[in-house]
Formats: C-alpha cells, structure tokens, sequence
C-alpha cells in the first residue's frame, strides 16, 4: 500500500489521523499552519509538507482535519490549491453540518474534485484502533474506492448514506445523545459524592443499568415509529418527578440546574396540553413543535 495521502492538520485529531496512516504503511504527508505542531510527527518518520500547495500536489488523497468548515475553506479555496486538487479525491473530515457540506461538495464538483464527507465520532486515542468509527458521505462508488485508506482510522469506516449532508447529520445525531447522556452523568456524580455515597460507586451502578438502558431506547424508537406513545409503563407525570427532584436537590445544596429544568420544562409542556398518561416517547413530539 503506497497510496500518496495528505492530511491538512495537525492538531490532536490530525496528528491521530496521519499517525495512523503512516503506521499502514501509506506515503503519508502532513502540514499544518502552525508547523511546531508537525514536529513529532516529523521525528516519528512522517513528510512534513512545508507549503499547503506541495502538500497537496504531492497527494493522490487530501484529507482535511481542522477545526472548522471555516478554516477549510479559508485553506483549499484558494486559485493554486483548487488546481492542485482538481482530479483527486478531497475527504473533510473536520466537524460541521449538513448545509456546510452541500455547500463544499457544490464547491468542489464545479473544480472536478472528487468530494467524500465524514465525520468523526471517537477521540483521538480511538483512531487506528478497531473501534475507531468515522461516518462517510457522497457517491458509494468513491467510499469504496478509497475504502482501504479510511480503514487506517479504524475498522468503523461506516458509509452513511449517498447525499453528502448524511454523515455530519448522523454526528449531529450522535453527540445530541452523547452530551446528554455524558452530561446527565455529570449532574448525577455531584449528588452522589454529595450524599457521601462510595467514590466509583456510581458509575459501577450506570454501568449496571446499560441493558436496560439500550432496551428503552428501543421502546421509545418504535413508539416513535408506531406514533404510539398510549401504551407506557411510565407516565409523563410520573417522570415529571425526576427532574423536579433533581432540582429541588440542586437548589438545596447551591447546584447549578440549568440541564434540568428543560426537561421538567418539555414535561410540563406535554402536561398541560392534556398529555400527561402519555409515554416519555411523546417528548419527541414536544421538541418537533419547536418554541422555547
Ligand atoms: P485542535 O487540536 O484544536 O486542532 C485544530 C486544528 O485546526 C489545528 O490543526 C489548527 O491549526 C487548525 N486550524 C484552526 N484554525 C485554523 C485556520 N484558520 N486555518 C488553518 N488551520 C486552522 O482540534 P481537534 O481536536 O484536532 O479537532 C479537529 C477537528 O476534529 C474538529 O472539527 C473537531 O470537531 C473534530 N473532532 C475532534 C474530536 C476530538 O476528540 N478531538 C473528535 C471528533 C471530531 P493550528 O495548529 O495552526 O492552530
């Protein structure tokens, strides 16, 4: 495999992603525009593109990895970068959203560059590993072309979906569970080393309910599914109880509630349309209405 990839940054994610290349065996060249930042991949055997333009001219692949849409544009939208792109495969992998991504693949079909869009949803210490997972929008026919080279990131290169705006949605989706869920935990170790409960004892306890966890998400997808939110095991004003108490506790000890009082908020909205026996599914018709 000798491949000629470039990858434009070199910040924690960056780095992550050309180590795990040069580690496959492909020529792997980086640059980044603050160059310190390349120096230990350059002692660890990796080409250090001084200029972005024979980084780019010396790539087969560019794969694009900083922090913003922003930045990227600011990078390859640039007459001499176009032209050294044109004919070869261009991978975003920086975050952004849906519309960024049609708006670069529109960019890039109009200069003959061939336009993947990914996103990725793991840390850095994850790449190249088996869990690393990165999500892949645009044309099937150029994922599996350059497949093999996305597989260096980790054995998760998951093909999303055909319109390019499909792979920064479903990271979208992703981290709206992730920072709940992470964020939820947060809120629930304060109340616990609070309450002098034994250090790492919580999380023992989240871990326990992890099966049970997965199965109600399930149960709320197919209510979603079935527009089925009359058949509960809990009602919506018996959930309202959770976050009353979470915040009746937070305001006792001086907590910081603001992550609580919207879902208290989206309850009551559902309680006082009448919905109330309703399941915690017909939230999600709650957030579709929109308002704040
Ligand atoms: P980072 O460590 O802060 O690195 C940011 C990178 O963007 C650096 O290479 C930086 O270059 C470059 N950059 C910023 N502004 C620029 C500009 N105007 N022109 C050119 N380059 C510019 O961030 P990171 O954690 O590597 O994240 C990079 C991307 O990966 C982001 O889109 C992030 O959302 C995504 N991501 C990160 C993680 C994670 O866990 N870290 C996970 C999933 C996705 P300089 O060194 O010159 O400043």
């Amino acid at each position: 495999m000798n491949q000629k990839v470039t990858v434009i940054g070199a910040g924690r994610m960056g780095s992550a992603l050309a180590t795990a290349l040069y580690k496959r065996k492909f020529d792997t060249t980086v640059w980044n525009r603050t160059s310190s930042k390349t120096e230990s991949l350059s002692r660890l055997g990796l080409r250090v593109g001084p200029r972005l333009l024979e980084a780019v001219g010396n790539a087969e692949i560019v794969i694009v990895n900083v922090n913003n849409y922003q930045s990227t544009n600011q990078l390859v939208r640039q007459p001499a970068i176009e032209s050294a792109l044109r004919g070869k495969v261009l991978v975003q992998l920086s975050s952004g959203t849906p519309d960024e991504a049609r708006e670069m693949e529109s960019w890039a079909r109009a200069r003959g560059i061939d336009y993947l869009d990914g996103a990725i949803v793991n840390y850095p210490a994850d790449i190249g590993k088996p869990e690393g997972t990165v999500l892949y929008s645009g044309p099937e026919e150029l994922f599996h072309r350059v497949e093999p080279v996305l597989l260096a990131f980790g054995d998760n290169a998951m093909f999303v979906g055909k319109e390019i705006g499909q792979a920064s949605a479903s990271d979208i989706a992703v981290l709206s569970f992730a920072m709940g869920t992470m964020l939820g935990f947060l809120h629930g170790y304060i109340l616990y080393e609070a309450e002098n409960l034994p250090a790492g004892g919580y999380l023992q306890l989240v871990k326990k309910l992890m099966p049970a966890m997965e199965a109600a998400l399930a149960d709320l997808s197919n209510k979603i599914q079935g527009k089925n939110y009359g058949n509960t095991q809990a009602a919506l004003e018996t959930w309202a109880v959770a976050p009353r108490e979470l915040i009746g506790w937070c305001e006792k000890h001086r907590v910081n509630h603001t992550f609580a009082d919207p879902q208290l908020l989206l309850i009551e909205r559902a309680v006082k349309a009448g919905k109330g026996q309703l399941d915690l599914a017909y939230l999600y018709e709650v957030l579709k209405q929109g308002g704040d």
